[in-house]
């Protein structure tokens, strides 16, 4: 068979062809007419046709956001009313603009969040967005290229707020972009390993946070465009603005700044040359970055233009044992309840007790990473317990310091323990089963601690009842214990080890040494 002869791919207006061809030939009831080009809509058409059902509220006041924070993150006090006020300030300013009342000159918040990693950069944010109701899209700075071929291209995360928003474009043009790794795009000559694209990269993510129009379908996402022409053709779908209109959209850019410290403490230096060293002591704290100033973060290697768009700045402290522990305990999205619930599926319960908690706090900070070594640490001190513990009759156990630094040990000891308990109660149901067969036949077993102990030791050896146990292994003596009270008169009997090992011979030689005593009677 001939292969066909490839030429390369078709030009956009041949595809377009081909396509409408296709769909001409396999839905009939549709009209297709043209492909839908996006077409740039101005924002109040798009709040007329987008957000009718669901028009945008916002009444919450700082104080508001601060509480609501408070409940989910530890610390961070000063981010935490930095951002409650910047947050109310952007969706207050949208509000109106969706009321027509907008201010012709109002600058947006956006926001540069500066601090270590796992401190709740991201947290604080993803919780004001599920606060508010807003969609929340994440995305590392260094996934884009300046031309958006080899790595992202930064319109995807507007069309990612749509995708957030569940396909509703009203809803995504009020989303929050947060951008981690900012830094990482900085391009200052002093810096090392930078990425050379990070300027464009700069250039293309200020078009987004001034104003544009976003295509709400990619050119090169195929699949989306043949889908919107599906549904058009077949008149189902939500009629959807073609468009995303970035004005409203709040950009929230983090990552640790290494080295932007140095810059801003060389500048507050060389300021307090000649003066008393009376700045000299925020020079030398490690608030140093709450210091920052525009011009820092110029010689970082941001441009003036893009640095300007970000004008709210937030520090964001590291986070010590204290900070953890806290977190651990009292915060609302702690991991512990996590492990909470999931042990709790298995029926178990388990009480974190300050010690260990504490201790969890401890080794979480030594892994140098925020609170994300919290779940480093537990995934170590809890994987074994979660693997053995559901398949064990521990119903409960309570996290110490000595579980968290010796998981296995202890899982040990829960275990013997547990067997501990388990062996008092399995012995008082041996003792239960020889009273109930007085009741029921009159003659009493009197079974020694040996013998009671050798039943339990092989009730818990094949996993079985002791009653069962019990029941199968005397289940002859009701018929031989009578024959032998006949014969002698006895109605106690004492049952040792000899009489659990082996009890048919047992009950057996006793019947046969009952025949002789009746004889010598006789
Ligand atoms: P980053 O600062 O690197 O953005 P994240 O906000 O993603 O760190 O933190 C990772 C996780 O650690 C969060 O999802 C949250 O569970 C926890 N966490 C971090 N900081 C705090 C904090 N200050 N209070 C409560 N939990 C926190």
């Amino acid at each position: 068979m001939q292969k066909p002869i490839f030429n390369g791919p078709p030009s956009p207006e041949e595809f377009q062809r081909q396509l409408q061809e296709f769909m001409r030939q396999h839905c009939p009831a549709g009209n297709v007419s043209a492909f839908p080009r996006p077409q740039p809509a101005s924002t109040t058409e798009a709040l007329d046709s987008g957000v009718e059902g669901g028009e945008f509220r916002f009444d919450y006041k700082p104080r508001d956001v601060k509480a609501y924070l408070d409940r989910f993150v530890i610390k961070q006090e000063e981010a935490k009313k930095v951002l409650s006020v910047a947050l109310c300030d952007h969706y207050h300013q949208v509000r109106l603009a969706m009321e027509g009342k907008a201010q012709s000159n109002y600058a947006k918040q956006n926001i540069i969040l500066i601090g270590p990693t796992g401190v709740g950069k991201t947290y604080l944010i993803r919780s004001i967005a599920d606060l508010i109701g807003v969609p929340f899209v994440k995305a590392d700075a260094t996934k884009f290229s300046e031309t958006g071929y080899v790595g992202g291209d930064v319109e995807d995360l507007v069309r990612d707020l749509v995708r957030r928003a569940d396909g509703d474009v009203a809803r995504a043009r009020y989303g929050i972009i947060y951008i981690d790794e900012i830094d990482k795009i900085a391009a200052a000559p002093n810096m090392t390993g930078r990425d050379v694209s990070g300027r464009g990269v700069q250039t293309n993510l200020l078009k987004l946070m001034e104003e544009t129009e976003v295509p709400a379908r990619a050119p090169h996402d195929i699949a989306g465009q043949i889908q919107a022409m599906m549904e058009m053709t077949q008149g189902r779908g939500r009629k959807q603005p073609a468009t995303i209109n970035t004005k409203h959209i709040l950009f929230v850019a983090s990552g640790a700044f290494g080295g932007l410290d140095k810059i801003i403490q060389k500048r507050l230096r060389e300021a307090t040359i000649g003066f008393a060293a009376a700045s000299k002591a925020a020079i030398e704290e490690d608030g140093v970055f709450s210091e920052a100033q525009t011009r820092d973060f110029i010689d970082f290697g941001f441009e003036p233009e893009f640095i300007g768009r970000l004008p709210v700045r937030v520090v964001c402290q590291q986070l010590n044992v204290d900070d953890l522990f806290q977190i651990l305990k009292t915060s609302e999205g702690s991991i512990i309840r996590q492990y909470e619930q999931s042990f709790a599926a298995y029926g178990i319960e388990v009480l974190f007790r300050d010690d260990g908690l504490r201790r969890i706090a401890e080794l979480a900070t030594e892994e140098k990473t925020g609170a994300r070594g919290l779940m480093t640490v537990g995934e170590r001190v809890f994987r074994d317990l979660k693997f053995e513990l559901p398949s064990t009759a521990v119903k409960r156990f309570v996290v110490t310091r000595e579980l968290v630094d010796n998981p296995p040990a202890e899982l040990e000891k829960l275990l013997a323990e547990h067997e501990k308990e388990e062996r008092v109660v399995m012995r008082q149901l041996v003792h239960e089963f020889a009273q109930r067969f007085c009741e029921s036949h009159g003659l009493k077993m009197v079974f020694t601690d040996a013998a009671a102990d050798a039943l339990v030791s092989q009730a818990l050896e094949q996993s079985r009842p002791i009653r069962d146990l019990c029941a199968e292994k005397f289940k002859d003596f009701q018929f031989g214990l009578k024959l032998i009270a006949q014969n002698t008169g006895r109605t106690e009997f004492t049952v040792d080890v000899d009489a659990v090992r082996a009890p048919d011979q047992v009950l057996s030689d006793w019947v046969v040494a009952s025949y002789r005593t009746e004889t010598k009677k006789n």
